[in-house]
């Protein structure tokens, strides 16, 4: 099977082992990596998920597939003492970078790591006030365990923010966005990180990535409420977000 751009497609069963390969790859790499390809702008794509969790002082958050802790850091920020922020991420390379950044900026306390799988999330029930999964869910091959785990592990009241790569708006936008991930990205992955696989990798799970409106199907016939979603960046990215009652 071969993809729009004639890259070979993953098989289910191989998917699992290729992402954890990609990551144990990029780990070193990934934050620098971040905000070249995105041009920093992948900032602001967090901000505003920040500002759309409703998180306050003393709540307990969820991050999964957390990686080098961006979202964390901010969330551990506005929880305080009285509050705690579970970064979950399947990848121990990923955890260790993430881990050893958040210590350097002086996060201990409310802050832990945990190594688990979206699909199957190893805590209680209705533990969570917000969980949050930022460029995550493209990752995981049974996207619908994983949303029906999450809605799980949330308290009733509380919210879900799923930030992804999504659907350009526009055709024009979707074509110069092809170009840019399917040449620019394992270009720029190889010189910089010497592995233009695992970012060739990347591009094409973008591709593959359900669009907002199936994302937001899967989100109801989990369980969530009240789903809507906002396109970022002309659809580039979308905000999906879905409540708990
Ligand atoms: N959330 C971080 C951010 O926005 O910078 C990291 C995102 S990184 C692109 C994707 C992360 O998803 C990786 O750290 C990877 O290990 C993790 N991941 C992939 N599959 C997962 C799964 N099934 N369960 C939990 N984490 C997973």
């Amino acid at each position: 099977n071969t993809t729009h751009f004639g890259f070979k497609e993953i098989p289910t069963d191989e998917k699992v082992d290729a992402v954890a390969q990609v990551f144990h790859s990029v780990a070193a790499k990934y934050d620098i990596m971040n905000d070249l390809m995105s041009g920093g702008v992948h900032r602001l794509w967090k901000m505003h998920t920040i500002n759309q969790s409703g998180v306050r002082a003393g709540n307990k958050v969820l991050d999964i597939a957390g990686g080098t802790g961006d979202l964390t850091l901010r969330f551990s920020r506005i929880v305080g003492s009285t509050g705690q922020v579970i970064l979950a991420d399947i990848n121990d390379s990923m955890l260790k970078v993430g881990r050893d950044k958040l210590a350097n900026k002086g996060v201990v306390g409310n802050v832990k790591f945990a190594q688990a799988n979206a699909e199957a999330l190893p805590f209680a029930d209705n533990t969570f006030d917000c969980i949050t999964i930022a460029f995550g869910l493209r990752n995981v091959t049974d996207k619908d365990a994983a949303l029906r785990s999450m809605y799980r592990v949330l308290k009733p009241g509380g919210r879900l923010l799923v930030l992804e790569f999504s659907k350009p708006e526009s055709e024009c936008l979707s074509t110069i966005y092809d170009q840019y991930s399917f040449r620019l990205l394992p270009f720029m992955g190889k010189i910089i990180a010497n592995d233009s696989e695992s970012y060739r990798y990347l591009a094409e799970s973008i591709r593959m990535h359900p669009d907002q409106e199936t994302l937001k199907g899967m989100m109801d016939s989990a369980g969530f409420e009240r789903t809507s979603y906002q396109n970022l960046t002309g659809g580039i990215v979308a905000l999906h977000k879905g409540f708990k009652y």
